[in-house]
C-alpha cells in the first residue's frame, strides 16, 4: 500500500526508539492530522489511529524527555562534584606544602595568612558540594 501523504520537514519529529533497532522513531502526521510513527531502515509503519492512543503518545514522548533530561542533570552534578573535590585536594596539598614552609617554632605570619585563606577555600568548597545534588535536584522538579 503506498502512502498519499505529503510531509513537510516541521510535520516530523522525534520520538520514541524503536522496538527492533532502538534508533527514535520518526513521528510523523497525515493529512487527517492522525500520529504514526516510522521506523525507515527496519520498514516500520505504526498507526494510532484513535484519540486515547495519541494522548497516551504524547504523555509517552514527554515522559521520555523528562528522563533523558533528569540523566543530564544527573552527570552534570557529577562532573561538578568530581571538579570540587579535584580543587579540594590540590588545595590541601598546597596547605600541607605552606605548613612545613612556614615552619614550627618561628611561624612565618603571611605563609600563615595565605594558608588560612586556602583553608577558606575549602571550607567554601565544601560547603558547595553539600548544595550540588540539592540545587540540581531542585532544578529538574522544577522549583
Ligand atoms: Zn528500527
Amino acid at each position: 500500500m503506498e502512502l498519499t501523504l505529503t510531509l513537510g520537514k516541521a510535520e516530523i519529529m522525534q520520538t520514541v526508539p524503536c522496538w527492533l533497532c532502538g534508533k527514535p522513531l520518526d513521528l510523523r502526521i497525515t493529512k487527517g492530522g492522525k500520529f504514526y510513527l516510522v521506523c525507515d531502515p527496519d520498514g516500520i509503519q505504526c498507526f494510532i489511529r484513535r484519540e486515547q492512543g495519541m494522548e497516551k503518545l504524547k504523555k509517552l514522548i514527554k515522559h521520555l524527555a523528562r528522563k533523558d533530561y533528569q540523566l543530564e542533570q544527573q552527570a552534570e552534578s557529577f562532573f561538578a562534584i568530581q571538579a570540587i573535590l579535584r580543587e579540594i585536594e590540590d588545595l590541601k596539598q598546597e596547605i600541607e606544602k605552606l605548613e612545613d614552609k612556614a615552619g614550627f617554632l618561628f611561624p612565618d605570619k603571611e605563609l600563615l595568612r595565605a594558608r588560612d585563606a586556602l583553608q577558606k577555600r575549602v571550607n567554601l568548597l565544601l560547603s558547595q558540594l553539600e548544595q550540588v545534588p540539592a540545587r540540581k535536584q531542585a532544578e529538574t522538579e522544577g522549583l
